[in-house]
């Protein structure tokens, strides 16, 4: 039986007094909440605030990013590793502003998943498909290649050690949300391709959808049999938002 679960992705937003209060709200909103995981994943500068504040609560924490080295001189960059020391659990991989903004490509995004993977962090691997390609019939076809490339590099053990977060990029940040049916038809490819190398490894893999979840569209959506939860970017910025998305994970 899998557990849901509700992820925050703060993207690059916060500041020290409001991420303090925020994180108040969410420890405070779901208290009461059985039978889900949650977590955050912050902005670098604010790992230790949230390592401060969440430490033996039932948020866990984590990043939106790492390199795929594990030092080196790479200025800017930030290792898996540094992560660990901040008791990281998380770390968002191949978010599509990371593969668009900052064009990081398939294979960039394994190496990093296998990177988060070997430092004992548990991946959230982003897959999906932009409005013109899913117009052009293309949705199973990119995903397959996403996913493809961390199965060829960590193979099924690796993605035992992962969730995957099914994002298409046109409901990012837009405020259209992809229905249930059309969530549940990409969630159930994805489930079924792991299944061809791990049938045991597809059935226990967690996976959410990503792209404008509200709380008026969280219940629907966590409803289907392989949706499993959600990554929330603007909703997780609201502690009352996010609070109400979390409840709804609620088995
Ligand atoms: C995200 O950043 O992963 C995301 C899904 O954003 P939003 O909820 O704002 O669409």
């Amino acid at each position: 039986m899998r557990r849901k679960l509700v992820v925050g992705n703060w993207k690059m937003f916060g500041r020290l007094a409001r991420n303090k209060a925020l994180l108040e709200g969410v420890l405070a909103g779901v208290s009461g909440i059985k039978d889900a995981d949650f977590a955050v994943c912050v902005p670098y500068p604010y790992l230790s605030q949230a390592q401060s504040m969440l430490q033996g609560s039932r948020i866990a924490w984590g990043a939106q990013n790492i390199n795929q080295f594990e030092e080196g001189a790479f200025t800017g960059a930030v290792a898996p590793g540094m992560l660990v020391d901040f008791g990281c659990r998380y770390v968002i991989i191949g978010h599509s502003e990371r593969r668009g903004l900052f064009h990081e490509s398939n294979e960039i995004a394994a190496a990093k998943f296998d990177a988060a993977v070997k430092s004992g962090l548990t991946p959230i691997f982003c897959v999906g498909e932009t409005l013109a390609e899913r117009d052009a019939g293309l949705t199973e076809q990119v995903v397959a290649t996403q996913l493809d490339a961390v199965l060829d590099r960590a193979g099924a053990s690796g993605l035992s050690k992962a969730v995957v977060a099914y994002e298409p990029v046109w409901a990012i940040g837009t405020g259209k949300t992809a229905s249930p049916e059309q969530a549940q038809a990409v969630h159930a490819f994805i489930r079924q391709r792991v299944a061809w190398q791990d049938a045991k490894v597809a059935q226990n893999l967690v996976i959410l959808y990503g792209g404008s979840v509200k709380a008026s569209n969280a219940a629907e959506l966590f409803a289907m049999p392989d949706i499993d939860g959600g990554l929330i970017g603007g909703a997780s910025l609201v502690a009352d938002d996010f609070v109400a998305i979390c409840r709804a994970a609620q088995n």
